[in-house]
């Protein structure tokens, strides 16, 4: 409009230096033109008129061709004169106006007819038909320009905008990734994950539901953004996969959109309702094809779709935190596995230095000729001596086994293993181990015939599992039995000891772990004993199972298979 108000002036000044007498039409038809052209941009600038600036600049075109047409009408001019001003003008709007070649249409098309209602009145060399046919020509090109104009600037505009999408999305992932890693440790991170979310969407909640695959239902992990109660509300919550259509139709990589709650059926409405959610958008969080949780992010009020920015966003994070959380489990697995290193330390030094005091005492007492060789107490200091020392063999025994099973070093050594010598060579073993009130009995149903097996680790599964029956047992009886069960051997060790509660049968066969880990337990041993015997177990082929009163005893079953030794030797 500047231009055109510069150059109409410029215009104007001229006409009235050669033509005197048309000054003061000229001067007044170009104070209606720059009036139209300034009436014209102060209501494009308002706001109420946003929606209204195409057409309101289509007018103004059409206005000031109009005038310029009845200013020539006027002043009888050329009809050539309008024509070229009439161009020019047209193929001056098809460039610097974005407004696609229907605007384009309207403001020819008011050339044209503006041209037309003033050729009567124009003046012309020949015949008006010429002009007329060059302004129609000029209108018709007009109309093209701005057609592929505008698609040139519509690719060019939607490129860009794509590039800066992509770019404002890979920056808020790269710095919600950061500022997660810099939290990893901390108890807060799942809330950090949804303030990050709340704030790179532009949403007024997010919340983080985790799977608990024991449960098997979705709980909710972390909100940010809900009304306190609305809170509280979902705290108490859990949703089993069943429960929600929306739960159900979860796939890796995928959305669920939800634009108004009242108009979807994947949760029910009045669920949302209570949850104050008006839309909400669900990015499910995957590890390797698992869905682990779900990423659900929302409004309070507003409805409607959300912005394919936000959508792509909400994917990244969901990714994102999938591999926070796999973060947070490798840290705590790495916390809990320092601090049983830690307690496996105190509780070795400790049981290894129970049974050295105990020998060095016993020694010092024979050293010192406190009881004398002739006495009964001399044997029995012996015995003593025997047996803590038996014990702390064990100990290193069984510290060595470990190293090397972790080493992954055990090999299996096969041959022809007899029951009966086996069972012989462990009651000798054991018997500085049995209290004086328990009864240790040995079963061999096994037919005479040797089995094949590893006989270094079957009797290291048989002494760690007789062995901790002794232990847990001050009255009664320890029954070792072996049987042959199609082509597998079975050894059962019950014992009529302090017993296992059920909660604990799962953790026992855990490296380090002993139902009572306090430093002022009453048995000794690291929780090395049945984590060996289990591993050794299933090298052999099978495994180890248990049952368990508390009070009344325990019952350790292992079972794995064999072929009797004839029987191979023969193949
Ligand atoms: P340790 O005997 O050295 O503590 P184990 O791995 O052999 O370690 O056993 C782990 C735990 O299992 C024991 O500390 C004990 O609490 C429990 N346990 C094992 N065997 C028995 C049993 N026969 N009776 C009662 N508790 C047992």
């Amino acid at each position: 409009m500047s231009l055109f108000v510069v150059f109409m002036g410029a215009g104007t000044f001229f006409e009235a230096v050669y033509y005197p007498e048309r000054m003061r039409l000229a001067v007044l038809l170009y104070g209606v033109e720059a009036g139209v052209a300034i009436a014209g941009v102060a209501l494009g600038r308002l706001r109420r008129f946003d929606a209204w600036s195409e057409p309101i600049a289509v007018g103004i075109g059409a206005a000031e061709m109009a005038c310029v047409c009845a200013y020539h009408a006027m002043v009888g001019a050329q009809a050539e004169r309008v024509a070229t001003i009439l161009g020019c003008l047209l193929n001056l709007l098809s460039v610097l106006c974005p407004w696609g070649w229907t605007a384009q249409v309207g403001v020819a098309f008011g050339a044209v007819a503006s041209f037309g209602v003033a050729a009567p009145f124009l003046v012309t060399a020949d015949a008006v038909v010429f002009p007329g046919t060059v302004l129609l020509g000029a209108a018709t090109t007009s109309v093209w320009a701005t057609f592929f104009l505008d698609r040139y600037r519509f690719d060019a505009f939607t490129h860009a905008a794509l590039q800066t999408e992509e770019t404002e999305i890979a920056a808020a992932l790269a710095r919600i990734g950061e500022t997660l890693s810099r939290h990893l440790g901390q108890a807060d991170v799942l809330d950090q994950v949804n303030d990050l979310t709340r704030d790179a969407l532009g949403c007024d909640w997010s919340s983080l539901y985790l799977f608990d695959p024991q449960r098997c239902v979705y709980w909710l992990a972390s909100n940010v953004g809900s009304p306190p109660d609305v809170k509280a509300e979902l705290a108490q919550l859990e949703f089993p996969p069943t429960s929600l259509a929306l739960l159900q139709a979860l796939k890796p990589g995928a959305l669920i959109e939800i634009g108004d709650a009242d108009d979807q059926s994947w949760v029910p409405a009045a669920l949302l309702r209570r949850l104050a959610a008006a839309s909400v958008l669900f990015a499910p969080v995957v590890r390797g094809e698992q869905i682990i949780g779900v990423l659900a992010v929302g409004y309070v009020g507003r409805r409607g779709a959300f912005a394919s920015r936000q959508r792509r966003l909400a994917l990244g994070i969901a990714h994102v935190a999938a591999t926070t959380l796999e973060n947070r489990r490798l840290i705590a697995d790495l916390q809990s596995a320092n601090r049983l290193k830690s307690e496996f330390v105190a509780t070795m030094s400790h049981e290894l230095r129970t049974p050295i005091n105990v020998i060095m005492g016993y020694t010092e007492m024979l050293a010192d000729r406190s009881v004398l060789i002739d006495e009964p107490a001399f044997d029995e200091t012996l015995g003593r001596i025997r047996t803590q020392s038996v014990e702390l063999l064990n100990l290193v025994s069984a510290t060595l086994d470990m190293g090397r099973l972790e080493a992954g070093r055990e090999s299996l050594t096969l041959d022809a293993v007899a029951i009966e010598p086996l069972f012989a060579e462990l009651a000798h073993e054991l018997d500085a181990l049995t209290p004086p009130s328990v009864q240790l009995r040995w079963r061999n149903d096994v037919d005479r015939v040797a089995i094949v097996s590893d006989r270094v680790k079957l009797k290291t599964i048989l002494k760690n599992l007789v062995g901790n029956a002794l232990k847990f047992t001050s009255a009664g009886t320890v029954d070792v039995t072996a049987q042959r069960i199609d082509r597998s051997v079975r050894f059962t060790v019950r014992d009529t000891g302090i017993g296992i509660a059920t909660e604990h049968l799962s953790m026992i066969f855990e490296m380090f772990r002993q139902v009572d880990a306090s430093s002022t337990r009453t048995f000794g041993g690291v929780g090395l004993g049945l984590h060996i015997a289990r591993r050794l177990a299933e090298l052999l082929g099978g495994g180890i199972v248990v049952e368990s009163v508390v009070g009344a005893g325990s019952v350790f079953v292992v079972t794995f298979p064999v072929e009797r030794a004839a029987d191979r030797l023969a193949s």
